[in-house]
């Protein structure tokens, strides 16, 4: 057997020290640490850090073209790359709307430009000419330049027989369609939960009933079809109950939802605090529990940041006014650390949630320690706990509700494909 190119040296995985041996960009072994390795091979010391497969978020808003105020291509994968992803999944909403190939590949060439080696950017096509809901994007094209799944994320698509012959096209080039579940007249984009606490607030409430609306409509066609679609961000138990059923009865449908639903309630919009401001809105602790749960059962098939970066001055408006939206990909994967010390996630869960179902469920490299599998990890420092400030988070957008918490570790490296880019 040849030669690894570089040893990393007693990481811990799953509660043992362990030797990760790699090889031209891909895992060669791993093997309980200690075995010999040959004169001249490079070893890295894991110093106590645990091994992870590295990360893959299919639901980020890099804002670029159009906003790059908020956020660029660049900047997102900065960002990405600190918070321990090797691959990453845009959505569509940008100016012009990436409808078109040449958008696509302008995307394509900046992340190239900004960062050759990762991590890899998969650009979402829009479902919709303009996102508008009236007339399907060139999915074909858009397969070919790099696309791996379409979406209308944000604005979705009204007109139901539009829709169904959407999923249908989609699937004839193996592309996955990714629907933002609310009711588009039901307070959209309200940001927070309709009840109790928004009337108290004065606030215009987005209520569950309109995202499980949409969800119902989901499950409905992809039994009719037998043709996969991916719910975003489920966030309300009503959701949840239905993805399970249909899940039973064996409906191809996927769900992803975001470290928020998991930890936060609407309280945290208590004091019209507009970094909790999100769509879905925050729900109960009642639907978090629901979330938690699916997640560990699998009913919900992965985590996603849904980054949606935001310049300061467009949250310190009034609570009405301010668009929704976290700044996600700093905090993720401490934020995940935290809810498997809580005991809310087990680790299982949590790897299969941000590293292997994402790319079963949208055919992309997949991240495993499997012999041949791409050298994509991470190795994370649990006793690098720090405090989130503006000034340590590498995405432009600084808004996020856990502003000032402490964080359980960081990432200390990431190799994609087998090259250290952190
Ligand atoms: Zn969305």
């Amino acid at each position: 057997m040849s030669n690894p190119d570089f040893v990393i040296r007693g990481a811990k995985w799953q509660g043992e020290a362990m030797d990760l041996l790699v090889a031209d960009g891909k895992i060669m072994e791993m093997r309980p640490t200690g075995g010999s390795i040959a004169e001249g091979v490079e070893k890295i010391p894991a110093n106590g850090a645990l091994l992870l497969p590295a990360l893959t978020d299919a639901h980020v808003h890099l804002r670029e073209p159009g906003f790059e105020w908020k956020e660029d291509i660049a900047s997102g994968l900065l960002a990405a790359a600190h918070g321990g992803f090797a691959n990453i999944m845009c959505m569509a909403n940008t100016d012009p709307v990436n409808d078109e190939v040449s958008v696509t590949e302008m995307m394509l060439d900046k992340a190239r430009l900004a960062w050759p080696d990762g991590p890899r950017l998969f650009p979402v096509a829009g479902l919709t000419k303009g996102l508008k809901g009236q007339q399907l994007t060139n999915l074909a094209e858009m397969h070919r330049a790099g696309c791996k799944a379409a979406s209308n994320d944000g604005l979705p698509v009204h007109n139901t027989e539009l829709f169904r012959n959407a999923v249908e096209y989609a699937a004839n080039w193996g592309m996955v369609v990714i629907d933002h579940c609310e009711d588009p007249d039901m307070a959209p984009g309200a940001g927070v939960n309709e009840g109790e606490l928004s009337s108290r607030l004065g606030l215009k409430g987005a209520p569950t009933a309109g995202e499980a609306i949409q969800v119902a409509r989901d499950i409905l066609l992809a039994q009719y079809l037998d043709t996969p679609i991916h719910v975003a961000h489920v966030s309300c138990r009503q959701a949840v109950e239905m993805l399970a059923d249909a899940k039973r009865r064996g409906v191809p449908i996927t769900a992803e939802t975001c470290p928020h639903y998991l930890l936060l309630t609407e309280d945290a919009v208590e004091g019209y605090d507009t970094a909790a401001k999100v769509n879905p809105p925050l729900r109960t602790m009642d639907d978090v529990l629901a979330i938690r749960q699916a997640l560990n059962e699998g009913v919900i098939d992965i985590l996603v940041t849904d980054h949606a970066p935001h310049a300061d001055h467009e949250k310190e408006v009034p609570f009405a006014e301010a668009p929704c939206g976290i700044s996600g990909l700093d905090t993720a994967l401490p934020l995940t650390m935290r809810m498997v010390d809580e005991g809310i996630l087990d680790m299982e869960t949590a790897i299969r949630a941000w590293c292997l179902r994402p790319a079963e469920i949208f055919g992309l490299p997949s991240c495993g320690f499997a012999a041949g599998d791409s050298a994509d990890f991470v190795l994370y420092d649990p006793s690098a706990s720090w405090e989130v400030r503006p000034e340590l988070m590498r995405s432009k957008g600084k808004n996020t509700p856990f502003m000032g918490q402490t964080m359980p570790g960081r990432v200390n490296a990431l190799f994609v494909g087998g090259r250290r880019i952190v």
